[in-house]
C-alpha cells in the first residue's frame, strides 16, 4: 500500500463494537470487535485503536489486526503487563456496549507475489502473521507458495499454538517454535541457503529484536528489499 492510500485510510474512522476479551497467555490477552460488513483489510496490516470510553492523554496505539480479513471479527492481541500504561488499563475496563475506534487498515505489511515467504515472529510479533497464515489458509494453500513461519518466544509462551498448529496440518505453511536465538539463526541461514534472494524475508516483533534480525539477514547478503519489517515499539 502506498504512502498516499495509508495517508486516506488514517482518515477512515470506525467504531468498532467491544465483543469480549480474555486471556491468552501470562500478560497477553485478545480483544474482540465486531466487523461491519464492508469493512476490510490486507492479512498482516494494522489499525490505529483509539480509546473512547474515558479521557487518555494518550488514546491512541497501534495494533496489528490478528484476524484474517476471511474472519468474521476484529481481533487483536496485546501485551499487558502488571505496570500497564493507563491506554491498556482502559483497554482491560472495556464492557460490552463500549466501542474503540479504528482508523485505517494502514501499513505493506502484507505478502506480495508467490515468492516462498520466511515469516519471524518475536513474541507479541505474532499478532499480523495469524491473519497472514489464517487467511493464506482459507484461500487453500497447498505449496504453491513456500511459507514458513519461525516463531520465538524466550519465555516459550506461544500465542494462538493450536491455532498455527491446526494451520500447518491443513496447509503447507510450516511452523517452527523456538526459545533462542542461536537456533533461530540455523532456522534462518537454512532457508537463506534455500531460498537466497528469491524468498521474502518477512519480520514482525519489538524494535530492537526485528532491527537485529535483519541485520543478520543483510548480513547473509539478502537484499534489503527482500525484508519487509514490523517494529513494534514499546518492548
Ligand atoms: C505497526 C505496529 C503494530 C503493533 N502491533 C501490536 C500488537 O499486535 N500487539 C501489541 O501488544 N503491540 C503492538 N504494537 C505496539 C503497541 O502499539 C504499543 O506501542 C505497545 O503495546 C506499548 O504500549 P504501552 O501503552 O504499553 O506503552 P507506551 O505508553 O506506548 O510507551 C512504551 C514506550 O514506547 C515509547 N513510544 C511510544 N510511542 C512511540 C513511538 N511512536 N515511537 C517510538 N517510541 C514510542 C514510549 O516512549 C515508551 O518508552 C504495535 C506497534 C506498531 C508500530
Amino acid at each position: 500500500m502506498s504512502f498516499f492510500q495509508d495517508v486516506f485510510s488514517v482518515f477512515k474512522k470506525r467504531d468498532l463494537p467491544f465483543i469480549e476479551s480474555y486471556k491468552e497467555s501470562d500478560g497477553i490477552y485478545s480483544f474482540l470487535f465486531e466487523k461491519e460488513k464492508d469493512m476490510t483489510w490486507k492479512a498482516g496490516q494494522h489499525g490505529l485503536f483509539t480509546i473512547t470510553h474515558k479521557k487518555l492523554k494518550n488514546p491512541i496505539r497501534p495494533f496489528s489486526v490478528a484476524s484474517a480479513p476471511t474472519e468474521n471479527i476484529v481481533k487483536i492481541t496485546v501485551g499487558i503487563r502488571d505496570d500497564a500504561s493507563d491506554f491498556k488499563k482502559a483497554m482491560l475496563e472495556l464492557k460490552q456496549g463500549m466501542t474503540v475506534t479504528m482508523a485505517g487498515p494502514v501499513g505493506s505489511f502484507y505478502i506480495k507475489g508467490d515468492s516462498p515467504a520466511i515469516l519471524i515472529a518475536g513474541g507479541i510479533g505474532i499478532t499480523p502473521f495469524r491473519s497472514i497464515v489464517k487467511q493464506l489458509e482459507s484461500e487453500g494453500n497447498r505449496g504453491e507458495k513456500p511459507v514458513h513461519l519461525l516463531y520465538i518466544d524466550s519465555g516459550k509462551l506461544y500465542v494462538y499454538k493450536d491455532e498455527l498448529d491446526e494451520i500447518a496440518n491443513n496447509t503447507s505453511i510450516s511452523v517452527n517454535y523456538l526459545d533462542s536465538r542461536d537456533v533461530l539463526h540455523q532456522e534462518i541461514d537454512k532457508y537463506i541457503s534455500l531460498y537466497k534472494n528469491e524468498g521474502k524475508y518477512y519480520i514482525a516483533g519489538p524494535k530492537s529484536m526485528v532491527d537485529s534480525i535483519s541485520t543478520y539477514i543483510q548480513n547473509h547478503n539478502i537484499s534489503k528489499r527482500n525484508i519487509k519489517k514490523d517494529a513494534f515499539f514499546g518492548y
